[in-house]
């Protein structure tokens, strides 16, 4: 996790993430809310949050996503 806070850039639009950031769902991006409004709205939203959920119950907590 020390990747995820020293970044200073999101991986995904490149702007400051000053704003705020948050772990995408899908990978191991960084992104900002902007990006995770988008992601939330992909049709694969449900399937990748599943997924990462199953993964957690089973105690995995560095799970990467489902991939985008
Ligand atoms: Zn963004």
């Amino acid at each position: 996790m020390d990747k995820f806070f020293s970044k200073k850039y999101r991986d995904r639009c490149r702007k400051s993430l000053e704003s705020g950031r948050i772990m995408s769902m899908f990978n191991e991006d960084c992104i900002c809310l902007e990006c995770k409004d988008k992601e939330i709205k992909d049709p694969r939203y449900e399937e990748a949050r599943d997924a990462e959920a199953e993964e957690v119950k089973k105690g995995k907590y560095n799970f990467k996503g489902i991939g985008k």
